[in-house]
């Protein structure tokens, strides 16, 4: 039997769409966008590749990011990972 560790990466706890009933992010508050700082995320990141766990998915809400932030945010986020 093969077992790894595996991280879900989250880049912010806040969506702009909330209104899905099963979905956390819907149940947070709107006038708090709460996102993680880039810093923190590559961070994860690192740590990840370093001890060599597989990253299962990258997740977070609508528009917790402008479109140039979240394109900067992958690519450097591809930059750690690649
Ligand atoms: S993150 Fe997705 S599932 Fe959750 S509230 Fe936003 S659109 Fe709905």
């Amino acid at each position: 039997m093969k077992t790894w560790f595996e991280r879900a990466i989250f880049f912010s706890w806040y969506c702009s769409i909330r209104d899905c009933a099963y979905c956390y992010m819907s149940t947070q508050p709107k006038t708090k966008k709460a996102v993680r700082s880039q810093a923190s995320i590559l961070a994860e990141l690192i740590i990840c590749k370093k001890l060599k766990w597989k990253i299962g998915f990258i997740s977070g809400g609508i528009k917790a990011f402008s479109k140039r932030e979240f394109r900067d945010l992958l690519k450097n986020m591809y930059k750690v990972t690649a």
